[in-house]
């Protein structure tokens, strides 16, 4: 018997990157105690205010088949936030709600993508990028952000591989998970300069567009010209802590809008309308709750800057946003992999390498900031000193 050749075609080299994590959990599953600092799964858990609103919806009877581009209400909430955030007027019509950000990545690149085209993506990158491009068919390419500048994508890059491969698309992420990093003003101008030139579609990953510790996002759907192009794409997986509930959109041209929702009546058939409904409350709640979610992430931020600072050993360019820190390790002289391997045997502290996310993080370390202060800052530290070690 024999898989589909899409599906091979989906998983590449069949690694995914996450390894350690296994090995992690493994070493959890017989008792050891392992300080996890891997998953971007954020440790607050989702509001019970929100829930509860959710089971009231249930509760109601708002248990079956749903409008499947998203209720009404919903939609007209998200376009309304997204027009008062960004000052481009969007209607509800551009908007389909999806099951996460993940499905809203995959719709995009259905709609936009050809079988056998060219999608770019910017590494490092979000380890599904590469896959959800290919799960339709198209080719994935990634064109590397290099440390040296900042984990910034330049435009040279970008048009210089769009042009070599004709690409249909390209994917991009600010605030970026894994660097941290929130594109700037001159970054996101590039971009839309080659996307106008080479005729692209923008999908833009805004899914921590709440988390920003530094600067000011801006999405490029508000670029002159960009909002024909582009492809926004939202979650309340971050913002709002509800990453089980699986809850994310589109926003996007109406036609491009119609083209995802097609997908929709045919695949997911729809998020549950008490999971739309618990959504709807928790974006009503406005900034007060986003703030109080993101709190943590701020202050943990600070508190990696602070354990970390002036290491010759570990090295980081504190992040503007996102729920994580990159840090440069290549000053002990192993790859980021090697050093997670090392960190893990030897401490019980399990980190991401930078590897995982493209070789342009290679001999970087993704940690999350998703354990209490106080534990983080001891783990920080021991890494520190472990690193330390090796230089010495
Ligand atoms: N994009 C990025 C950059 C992410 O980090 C994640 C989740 N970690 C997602 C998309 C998908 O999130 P979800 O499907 O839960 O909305």
């Amino acid at each position: 018997m024999k898989l589909a050749a899409r599906i091979a075609h989906m998983t590449g080299n069949g690694k995914d990157g996450w390894a350690i994590l296994g090995r992690a959990r493994d070493m959890i599953a017989v008792g050891e105690a392992v300080t996890m600092l891997t998953i971007g799964e954020p440790d607050v858990k989702t509001d019970p205010a929100v829930l509860s609103a959710m089971m009231a919806a249930a509760v109601a009877g708002n248990t079956g088949y749903t409008d499947i581009a998203g209720q009404r209400a919903l939609r007209a909430e998200i376009a309304a936030r997204v027009s008062a955030r960004t000052g481009v007027a969007t209607s509800p019509a551009q908007i389909v709600v999806t099951p996460g950000g993940q499905a809203a990545l995959f719709a995009a690149h259905m709609a936009l993508l050809g079988a056998g085209q060219t999608g770019l993506f910017v590494a490092p990158h979000y380890p599904t990028y590469p896959g959800t491009i290919r799960a339709g068919g198209g080719v994935a390419l990634a064109v590397p952000a290099r440390p040296e500048h900042g984990f910034q994508p330049e435009a040279h890059a970008l048009d210089a591989a769009a042009a070599a491969s004709d690409a249909r698309t390209l994917l991009i992420n600010s605030p970026n998970n894994p660097t941290g990093v929130i594109y700037s003003r001159d970054t996101m101008e590039g971009i839309a300069e080659v996307c106008e030139r080479r005729d692209l579609w923008l999908i833009s990953d805004e899914v921590y567009d709440t988390q920003v510790w530094e600067g000011t996002h801006i999405s490029p759907r508000t670029l002159p010209g960009m909002a024909k192009r582009t492809i926004v794409i939202g979650s309340l997986s971050k913002s709002h802590a509800m990453t089980g509930s699986r809850i994310g959109w589109v926003v996007a041209p109406e036609e491009v809008a119609h083209a995802v929702h097609a997908l929709a009546v045919n695949t997911t058939y729809g998020v549950p309308g008490f999971i739309q409904d618990a959504g709807l409350f928790a974006l009503r709640e406005g900034q007060d709750l986003e703030t109080r979610i993101a709190a943590p992430f701020r202050r943990r931020r600070d508190v990696a800057v602070r354990a970390l600072a002036g290491s010759q050993a570990v090295r980081l360019t504190p992040p503007a946003g996102a729920m994580y820190v990159m840090a440069d390790i290549r000053a002990t002289g192993l790859s980021g992999a090697d050093f997670a391997e090392r960190l893990l045997a030897d401490e019980r502290i399990a980190v991401m390498p930078g590897e995982s996310f493209g070789a342009s993080a290679a001999g970087h370390l993704r940690i999350a900031l998703t354990l209490d202060d106080e534990a983080l800052k001891k783990a920080l530290l021991r890494l520190r000193s472990y690193a330390e070690a090796l230089v010495r």
